[in-house]
């Protein structure tokens, strides 16, 4: 089916053309100096210490626990309420998630109280997951983390560039995570990024994402050394530079995009208040956000009428989507169940309109007043 209105649209032009074209014609087309770059440039906007490229964000959260130290057994407690990656990450490591639930029908970050009561002798880490770009409750999840000895790695997707208190989101904990897929903030298809201010988790990231090995192939193309050495059992985990010349192509428009997304948040905000039977997700929020997603919860409502809302916007042509079913109802995490009220309730009624820097004010008019209708 064609949408009228797609969920999503890429922010793509002449200039990701041009740039996997020169990456093409320069013959190095793996990791080497685009990569580089991107990571140089992806730290500086951060202001973080330093940038790993990774092939995609779930192996960045997979190197993340790895280097935070979690371990067969470990609990990590995380959201259910998140993609899938985030905890799949977990139980590579065949650690253990404990789902918290989310804080309220209006913030959908993982609620600390709940956190809290989760901790246990075997706990390691915390991964959050700052749900559409607006910031969990970072500094209570830190004091908590501090408190107990835990470790903090925070699922920051749908943030670049989204800030809490000052601070870049991935920031703030040990070790934050990105993902370039096609529908993120930042697209280059299959991609990803680490963050961290700690160099020696820095140093083992580069190590692991390449075997383990000692040098890297483009180093050693440079005559850096010839040899190398395999000292930890690592992967392929790596970026390449038809990738990294993307990404940095999108990070250059990266600031404008969201602003744009800004405006657009706003005239949805301005629709659509005060529509009975409709809660809009961080509502009052007034940090700078991403704004990766739209997303809005009905009231008094069930799985049932939520997908009779889905169905008949796309009988519009309005493509919408869910922001996610739950993790913890998934058959592979059965045996991880727990109650989560409030999850439970999210996961459905919600629903994601179209959101992206080139979504039109006659379209959030159209999209807010069909919804209007129908609800
Ligand atoms: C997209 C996404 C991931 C996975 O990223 P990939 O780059 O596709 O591996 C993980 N967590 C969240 C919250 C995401 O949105």
């Amino acid at each position: 089916m064609i949408y009228k209105i797609p969920l999503f649209d890429l922010n793509f032009d002449e200039k990701e053309e041009q740039a996997v074209l020169d990456v093409l014609r320069s013959k190095w087309i793996s990791t080497g100096p685009k990569t580089a770059e991107f990571e140089g440039i992806f730290a500086e906007m951060l202001k973080v210490d330093h940038a790993v490229a990774l092939s995609n964000c779930t192996v960045a959260l997979h190197l993340a626990l790895k280097l935070v130290g979690v371990k067969e057994n470990d609990e990590v407690i995380c959201p259910s309420l998140t993609f899938v990656a985030t905890c799949n990450a977990i139980r590579y490591l065949n650690a253990i998630p404990v789902f918290a639930d989310v804080k309220s029908m209006i913030d959908l970050t993982i609620d600390p109280d709940d956190l809290e009561c989760k901790i246990t002798a075997k706990t390691k880490a915390i991964v959050v997951m700052h749900y559409g770009g607006f910031a969990c409750d970072m500094d209570r999840i830190m004091n908590i983390a501090k408190k107990h000895n835990l470790k903090v790695v925070e699922d920051a997707c749908h943030g670049p560039l989204s800030e809490y208190k000052g601070k870049k989101l991935g920031t703030i904990g040990d070790v934050g995570c990105f993902s370039f897929f096609s529908n993120k903030n930042i697209s280059t298809g299959e991609g990803g990024m680490l963050v961290t201010n700690n160099n020696a988790y820095f140093e083992r990231a580069k190590l692991l994402r390449s075997h383990g090995m000692t040098s890297m192939s483009y180093e050693r193309s440079g005559g850096h050394s010839t040899e190398y050495d395999v000292i930890e059992l690592g992967f392929n985990y790596r970026m390449d530079d038809i990738r990294s010349a993307i990404g940095i192509v999108q990070l250059n428009k990266l600031e404008i995009d969201l602003d744009k997304r800004k405006e657009i948040r706003q005239m949805y905000l301005n629709e659509l208040k005060g529509i009975e039977n409709i809660i809009i997700p961080f509502e009052d929020y007034k940090e700078f956000s991403s704004n990766y997603i739209f997303p809005i919860v009905l009231k008094n409502s069930d799985i049932i009428k939520r997908d009779n809302v889905r169905k008949k916007l796309a009988e519009e042509g309005i493509q919408t989507s869910i922001h996610y079913p739950a993790v913890h109802r998934f058959s592979i995490y059965k045996d991880f169940y727990t109650e989560l009220k409030i999850t439970d309730y999210i996961v459905n009624n919600e629903i994601t309109l179209p959101m992206y820097s080139n979504l039109k004010e006659h379209q959030v008019k159209t999209i807010s007043n069909i919804l209007k209708d129908i609800v």
